[in-house]
């Protein structure tokens, strides 16, 4: 099977701050050795094959991996790499090409709704990636105000927002209730403690 290939793929991500020594890795693993997202969420997860599929410039396939949406930029597996890569920065970079496309974040990330949120700052301060910033803009019916805003870059759909928000002015696309949130929050500690 042929798969398609933008010639400049690999370019294009060395090219992006923090993604310069993409082409120094030499596919030892350590990477995915390392991560807890395939050791604990997903093992089809793996910043290697990333980034093999980078360095051949499969841009496709980059833009359809699961790693490209699911790095939680942790870094644990910076400090590991023998060639001091920053992982997550290569695959930061690989996100922002698909963002720069077109491309659509998979996860079912959060969504503020504008006509209701009043700029408490709470999602702010809970959502533990950072991916809540309060913005002034237009907004339809209410002018120029302060709303929350969601970088669907950063968003790991963990829900957090959305349990916070006493306006219930942040959603996720798969809605889930504040028992699910936190019931699978002591879930995934009790795993973490046994
Ligand atoms: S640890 Fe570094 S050199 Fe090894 S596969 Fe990962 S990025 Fe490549
Ligand atoms: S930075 Fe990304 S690839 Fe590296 S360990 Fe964290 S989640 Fe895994
Ligand atoms: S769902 Fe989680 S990661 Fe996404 S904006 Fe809300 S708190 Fe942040």
């Amino acid at each position: 099977m042929n798969l398609p290939v933008n010639t400049n793929f690999a370019e294009q991500v060395k090219a992006i701050p923090g993604a310069e020594k993409l082409m120094m890795c030499f596919s030892c693993g350590t990477c995915t050795s390392k991560c807890m997202i395939q050791e604990k969420l997903e093992p089809n997860y793996n910043p290697r094959r990333l980034i093999r599929e980078t360095v051949f410039n499969f841009e496709e396939t980059a833009f359809t991996d699961e790693t490209t949406w699911l790095c939680t930029a942790c870094d644990l597996c910076y400090p590991a790499c023998p060639q001091k890569i920053h992982i997550s920065a290569v695959i930061t970079a690989v996100k922002q090409l698909a963002f720069e496309q077109g491309r659509q974040n998979p996860n079912q990330t959060a969504k503020v709704v504008e006509a209701t949120c009043v700029a408490c700052g709470l999602c702010e301060s809970v959502c533990p990636y950072q991916a809540i910033k309060l913005v002034e803009k237009k907004v339809p019916f209410r002018g120029m105000i302060t709303v929350a805003s969601v970088d669907q870059g950063k968003c790991m759909a963990c829900g957090m927002c959305t349990a916070a928000c006493r306006s219930d002015s942040i959603r996720l696309n798969q809605d889930f209730n504040d028992n699910e949130i936190l019931g699978s929050l002591w879930g995934w500690l009790e795993s973490e403690a046994a």
